[in-house]
């Protein structure tokens, strides 16, 4: 292939003739780049990165010299362009090693809701797949507070008649949704043309991870757990909301409050998958809260609801509401009066409230 074909056009030459190389996942993507960076795609489980399969390059080197490099010849040369981008002079020919691949394999993705994240986890570090299977996990909590999804994507190049052994497991899992069907390879490569975050601009960084552990420390770094800190992501979006709406500061702090509280409060689960109910009345029944204090934090959990989750709570059913105090007057006598009257008169500015048999009168004393 010439130095600036794209991926979609190797893919479409090489399985006209029933082979495949094994490059990136977006058909717009230059050979150029993948390759001297490595190439990392669908069929590397089966056979290993672009440059694995990587045979013969001709180089215009920095002193302006045309050079044949492969495993024999200007070795160097080869092994630096395998993973060292454009340093080393820009290739103008590759030549990749071929493989025969039937055109149809089965392709697309299982969806399951994202608070079997912890238990999908599991399932998929531990979960022992065929070398012709690429599994991705995929998390995902779209913007809006939209319900968050777990993803099990599927390219499956192996024997058709082995495909129900190798997907049997992750079908026993129960998807929400089960999109997985047989694909022409050439129409999946081409798939994420568009929908793929790379092919709109966004930046993006991988790591490789070795092993995945379901810890709490873990778990709250992928975000399966609200941090609750007060440069928590999922704060500053309860902040954005209450700034939108020209709320006033103190009733961003009182709900921002309240929110951190009654995440403690569920041992920092994410709200989606909490008890409104069960928070409120424990402030009632157990701290003892005023009223007002039980309806402020409603407030904010409401809020929480309809604009950040943008799941409104419907009726709090079974709620325990909190009680006022009995507050009985006190009938003071006429010594009792002189008293207080002395208490005012030593504090200036004060003002004292005179309740008398017939109604409420204020005076300056
Ligand atoms: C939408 C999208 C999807 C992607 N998907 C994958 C994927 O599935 N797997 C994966 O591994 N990577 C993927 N990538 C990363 C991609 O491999 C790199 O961004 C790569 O650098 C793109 O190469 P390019 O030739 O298109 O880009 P360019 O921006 O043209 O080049 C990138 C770098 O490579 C150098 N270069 C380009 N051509 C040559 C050449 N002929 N000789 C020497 N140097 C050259 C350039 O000088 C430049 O430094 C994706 C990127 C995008 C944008």
């Amino acid at each position: 292939m010439t130095g600036g074909s794209l991926l979609g056009q190797v893919d479409h030459e090489a399985m006209s003739h029933g082979l495949v190389t094994p490059l990136g996942t977006v058909s717009h993507t230059g050979v150029g780049g993948l390759v001297t960076g490595g190439g990392f795609g669908r069929l590397a489980r089966r056979y290993g990165l672009s440059i694995d399969n990587l045979v013969v390059v001709n180089v215009v080197t920095t002193n302006r010299d045309f050079v044949h490099a492969d495993e024999s010849t200007n070795a160097d040369l080869f092994w630096g362009v395998r993973g060292g981008g454009g340093n080393f002079g820009i290739v103008t020919g590759f030549e990749f090693q071929l493989h025969p691949m039937q055109r149809e394999v089965l392709a697309g993705d299982f969806v399951f809701p994202i608070a079997r994240a912890r238990e999908l986890l599991k399932f998929y570090a531990d979960l022992e797949i065929p070398d012709d299977l690429t599994l991705d996990l995929i998390m995902v909590y779209p913007p809006g507070g939209a319900d968050g999804v777990v993803v099990l994507s599927v390219c499956y190049s192996g024997p058709a008649a082995n495909a129900d052994t190798v997907l049997g497991p992750i079908r026993r899992m129960n998807p929400l949704v089960d999109q997985v069907r047989p694909m022409d390879y050439v129409a999946l490569q081409r798939s994420g043309d568009t929908a793929d975050p790379r092919a709109r601009g966004t930046y993006l960084k991988s790591a490789c991870i070795y092993s995945v552990s379901c810890r709490g420390s873990w778990c709250a770094r992928v975000g399966l757990e609200v941090r609750v800190s007060p440069k928590s992501l999922f704060l500053q979006a309860v902040r954005h909301k209450v700034r939108v709406r020209r709320l006033s500061r103190r009733t961003e702090r009182a709900y921002v409050g309240w929110i951190r509280r009654f995440i403690k409060f569920h041992g920092l689960r994410h709200p989606r998958d909490m008890e409104v109910v069960a928070f409120l009345s424990h402030l009632a029944a157990e701290r003892g809260v005023a009223p007002s204090t039980q309806m402020q934090a409603m407030c904010a959990l409401l809020f929480l609801y309809e604009h950040v989750l943008r799941r409104p709570l419907g009726k709090l059913e079974d709620l325990s509401w909190a009680r006022g105090l009995a507050r009985v007057p006190a009938v003071l006598t006429p010594e009792e009066v002189e008293r207080v009257l002395g208490e005012l008169r030593a504090r200036r500015g004060w003002w004292g409230c005179c309740s008398t048999g017939a109604g409420c009168g204020c005076w300056n004393v």
